[in-house]
């Protein structure tokens, strides 16, 4: 049987905080115990907010922390084919389709739908267009004509389709989740697969990814933990296999708020600056010795 994979999965649009280290030591530490392999993934997609210097930090810490990881790292700025042949696929499967719309008119048409509306469980309002808010020869109009267009998963085709796939969680959710849970992608709505300014998204790279780099475990911080409903469900509109997943704890600051790249006061190199150990980070985030 070949060895398990695991994969860290940072975007450098910031320097890495403790949350991030709880990420990194664990899959380092559950690779190690089960004899598999370590990746890392640099999800830079975002090519505005991501930077080299952010990129180069992220291997000074996981040095420095003691982790090693597989080489070549794979960067997802130089994979978007990868994700426009899943795209393509899905769009002959007729579950994408183009939407003009900007943020601030997004934001109006929530407002006009009223208090009720909605929120996908990020907290942001689900898309209140759709795909019938306008018909096809003016959408095919529109492009031609050279508008931008973000691309959107008709999710309630796509459920139609894949139904509500199961997932193996050996870690937990926000709710204690745990053990076989049901996806829920209706929870998100037509979710974006293509940005206006960035021909992928989070949750098509992440998922192409995984099954291109045969990922067998995912270990991410419990945030992420609904988002596995919209990538079960693209696994099996695309017909990749599917990973064991372990959401983690995360890690909360003073005020019990999660971490952010923004606060420098967790940064890891803030906290080497100020002489912790790599052995005082494990204690930090609350990891027993490796
Ligand atoms: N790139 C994502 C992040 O930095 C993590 C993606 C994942 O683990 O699925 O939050």
């Amino acid at each position: 049987m070949s060895p398990p994979v695991f994969r860290f999965a940072p975007s450098p649009n910031g320097y890495l905080h403790l949350g991030h280290a709880l990420s990194a030591l664990l899959n380092a530490d559950l690779a190690r115990k089960a004899g598999g392999r370590l990746l890392l993934r640099i999800e830079d997609i975002d090519r505005t907010r991501c930077k080299p210097e952010y990129e180069q930090a992220i291997y000074d810490d996981l040095a420095w922390l003691g982790i090693a990881w597989e080489k070549p790292v794979r960067r997802q700025s130089e994979h978007f084919d990868a994700y426009r042949d899943a795209l393509a696929k899905l769009q002959a499967l007729d579950l994408v389709y183009a939407s003009f719309e900007s943020r601030g008119e997004i934001a109006e048409l929530v407002t006009a739908r009223g208090d009720g509306w909605p929120r996908d469980p990020d907290g942001a309002p689900i898309y209140p267009g759709g795909r019938d808010a306008i018909g096809e020869t003016e959408r095919r109009t529109r492009i031609n004509a050279g508008e931008p267009y973000a691309l959107r998963l008709d999710m309630a085709a796509a459920i139609a389709r894949a139904g509500h796939p199961m997932w193996s969680e050996t870690g937990r959710g926000p709710d204690g989740e745990t053990g076989e849970i049901a996806a829920r992608p209706q929870d998100w709505g037509d979710i974006i697969l293509a940005r206006k300014d960035v021909p992928t998204s989070y949750h098509l790279s992440v998922v192409v990814d995984d099954a291109l780099q045969g990922v067998t475990h995912i270990v991410r911080g419990q945030d992420l933990f609904w988002s596995t409903s919209v990538h079960r469900l693209l696994q099996s509109l695309l017909g990749f296999p599917v990973p064991v997943y372990r959401h983690h704890r995360l890690v909360l600051d003073a005020a019990g708020r999660k971490l952010s790249k923004s606060t420098q006061a967790t940064a890891l190199r803030a906290l080497r600056g100020e002489g912790a150990t790599p052995a005082d980070i494990r204690t930090m985030v609350g990891l027993p010795e490796p």
